[in-house]
């Protein structure tokens, strides 16, 4: 299958080439006729499957092919949890608009709301949005949403654990009625399911990575440890191996710190990223990292949620999550696009019960490892807390955000990219 044969218009098609994309990943095949038809899509997509282009490239062409109206209202809004993903969310906006003559525009709190207001009055076609400053600038009259007729709501399950249940109602109320709706969530629980009932209109499901299957092309292991010792073993798997891009999650943003500290204090460059760090600093954190300079990212589940960070070869799940789901969106930022990666887990004596858990999901056993000097000497034991189906504590909303972006033509010669995933 081809980009061409999906209904996509020349100027999309020669965006999505420039992108050096050669072909559509599994969600855009299914997703880009169906909402060119203009119907409504449930899709269960976690980020690295290439849903962004799922959505955005027949989203673009829709409103490309629609009436103009003279003071460009907002016409198509992308609800996502956080400012990253916002952010990430209008890259790629800029790159495939870049032959159409549509404006987007991303907005987020924890910034200065003037120069998102400046731009939404120049007129905007996209509007991409954390749900909080939008309902914030719509209940200070700075901003109208009567003309929508595309709703996103991108990882909309990280919305509802998020917090963000309430705003996201409001604003769907706000909302015209007649509207084409795009849900996009990487679990399906309960809640999930009750949003997309109440307003998706006969969706089509699509489905292009069923959750257990992402992992394929990651080797995945868990290492026995005792918890005092996973910090000496981090540092010894790294340094040994020479691992140059690490990403490593932790439960709290306090561990994250901590472990980043003392990977910098055994000459490993490494920076903590979560919900407690400026905007500033998660974003130097993220181009340090992309760039090579710092070899360690250590981050929490959510501030590592929907971070696009390609090709990552190694990935250490410092403790492990206690819902087999996180679990699966931490692991699903290695191995993208082809690449094979590794994930590995250190497991504590009283995470034994987790792996299970996880195993349980993905209808896999784990290669199980002991390494030599680092025998566990803890018994193993039950979780402190056992709480199935409940999440652990999150960071809450971050602070702020990237700058503000305007559609404005981008350049650079993309690399050939072709899609390796699971047909
Ligand atoms: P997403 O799941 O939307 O976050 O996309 C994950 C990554 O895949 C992003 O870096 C995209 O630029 C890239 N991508 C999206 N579609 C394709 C494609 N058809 N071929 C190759 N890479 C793609």
């Amino acid at each position: 299958m081809l980009f061409k044969d999906l209904g996509l218009s020349e100027p999309l098609l020669r965006a999505v080439s420039e992108k050096g994309y050669e072909t559509p990943s599994p969600i855009q095949e299914q997703c880009i006729p169906v909402v060119l038809e203009g119907k409504d899509i449930l899709a269960s997509a976690q980020t690295g499957t290439g849903k962004t282009a799922g959505f955005a490239l027949p989203m673009l062409q829709l409103l490309s092919q629609g009436r103009e109206k003279h003071n460009r209202p907002v016409r198509a809004l992308i609800l996502t949890p956080t400012r990253e993903l916002a952010a990430q969310i209008g890259d790629e906006l800029k790159d495939y608009s870049k032959y159409l003559h549509l404006r987007y525009s991303v907005i987020f709190g924890g910034v200065n709301q003037n120069p998102q207001v400046r731009a939404i009055k120049q007129g905007v076609d996209v509007l991409v949005a954390t749900p909080g400053r939008l309902l914030d600038l719509h209940t200070q009259n700075l901003l109208r949403l009567d003309n929508v007729e595309i709703l996103v709501l991108d990882e909309a399950d990280r919305m509802l654990d998020m917090g963000f249940q309430r705003d996201l109602n409001r604003i769907i109320h706000i909302l015209p009625s007649k509207r084409q709706n795009l849900l996009f969530s990487a679990t399906f629980n309960k809640e999930i399911k009750k949003l997309a009932q109440t307003y998706l209109h006969h969706p089509v499901s699509v489905s292009a990575t069923p959750e257990n299957t992402t992992v394929e092309k990651i080797e995945q292991r868990t290492i026995r440890v005792d918890k005092d010792r996973k910090t000496a073993l981090t540092i010894k798997l790294i340094s040994e191996g020479n691992w140059q891009q690490v990403l490593i999650f932790t439960r709290t943003k306090h561990g994250a710190n901590r472990l980043g500290q003392k990977l910098e204090k055994a000459g490993i460059s490494a920076a903590a990223i979560h919900g407690n760090k400026t905007q500033n600093a998660r974003t130097a954190a993220l181009a340090g990292f992309k760039s090579g300079k710092i070899r360690v990212l250590v981050a929490t589940d959510i501030a590592a949620r929907g971070l696009d960070i390609p090709l990552l070869p190694h990935v250490i799940n410092f403790e492990l999550p206690n819902v087999p789901e996180d679990y699966v969106h931490r692991i699903g930022r290695t191995g993208r696009a082809g690449a094979t990666g590794e994930a590995i887990s250190l497991v504590g004596g009283d995470e034994v019960d987790y792996v299970a858990g996880i195993e349980k999901l993905l209808g896999e056993k784990f290669v199980r490892q002991v390494i030599p000097g680092f025998e566990p000497q803890d018994p193993e034991t039950a979780p402190e807390k056992k709480q199935q189906n409940q999440r652990p504590p999150r960071d809450k909303k971050p602070h702020q955000g990237p700058k503000p972006q305007s559609n404005s033509v981008g350049g650079g010669k993309p690399k050939k990219k072709q899609w390796y995933g699971r047909r």
